[in-house]
């Protein structure tokens, strides 16, 4: 089976070809021009498509939230304008005669994850992207949980300090507005008046200043996942986004979560997310596959 495997982000369009045994090959892509809006993205997606013979079945991850059932955006901000709304499994099909499954970016990772990397042989796992926001996936008995309309695993805006900062969805006190990426570097910038960005920051980890705030947002961070794991029971949770690439950050999560846990709960490990940039594709394929 011939799967054609994208993912649709903010800025780049990334597309792969993808093989019987899920090996991916002819990794391309192009900027998305969200400026264009949501419905021409499709219709290059089309064009793409259209390049290649012999494709049985197309696969796609993407920003947004999505209906997986009729492959359409139910909610996308602006960073991609009108995309809500698009039904992306419709217009693929019609114009090319292809099946095709369409799922979130962080779920569709968070399956990547689940078949083929960190989290393979766990059949109760949570996933957590840590970037400018905090993205969500939750797996129960081997099987995404979706929730009620397609929004479950939305654990930035879980809540960790009531009447806290302002966060991008109009709540006070979310968890990314503290434990992200981006809140790291807004700390930083707080406590010692220097903007520095992630890497520079983890550069600077000498610097007994810089390392008290990375300490503190850990701390953050580690909240959040006691929260999450005393509601899910997890035997693993998936850390994803590039600050995790640092082993100082996993393994003082691990540490500092073992020591607050009840006992019965800390058979739980975070891991870092083993699939990368190809996660997405990878988990969007799997789908595809699967119809
Ligand atoms: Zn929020």
């Amino acid at each position: 089976m011939r799967i054609l495997a994208f993912d649709i982000g903010g800025t780049e369009i990334k597309y792969a070809l993808c093989d019987e045994n899920f090996n991916l090959t002819q990794s391309s892509s192009i900027p998305t021009n969200a400026h264009e809006g949501g419905r021409r993205i499709i219709e290059r997606v089309v064009e793409i498509i259209k390049t290649f013979d012999n494709v049985d079945r197309i696969g796609v991850s993407t920003a947004g939230q999505v209906n997986s059932v009729t492959g359409e955006i139910i909610f996308a901000t602006d960073s991609i304008p009108g995309y809500t709304g698009v039904k992306i499994k419709e217009i693929i099909e019609t114009e090319t005669g292809i099946p095709a499954a369409v799922e979130n970016d962080v779920n569709s990772a968070a399956i990547g994850e689940a078949i083929f990397g960190a989290a393979k042989g766990c059949p109760d796992f949570i996933c957590l992207t840590y970037g400018t926001g905090i993205g969500g996936a939750i797996f129960i008995n081997g099987k995404l949980f979706t929730g009620s309309s397609f929004s479950a695993g939305e654990f930035g805006h879980f809540v960790t300090h009531a009447g806290g900062k302002d966060c991008t969805c109009g709540g006070k006190g979310c968890y990314e507005t503290y434990a992200s990426t981006s809140a790291l570097v807004r700390l930083v910038a707080e406590k010692t008046s220097q903007q520095m960005n992630g890497r520079e920051i983890f550069a600077s980890l000498d610097n007994p200043q810089i390392k008290a705030c990375v300490d503190e947002w850990i701390d953050e961070i580690v909240v959040g996942l006691k929260g999450l794991v005393y509601i899910f029971n997890p035997s693993v949770v998936v850390a994803g986004g590039g600050v995790m690439s640092q082993e100082y950050i996993t393994d003082e999560i691990n540490k500092r979560l073992q020591d607050e846990l009840m006992q019965s709960f800390r058979k739980v490990r975070v891991v870092k997310a083993l699939m990368g940039n190809d996660a997405n594709k990878l988990g969007a394929a799997y789908l595809a596959s699967q119809l």
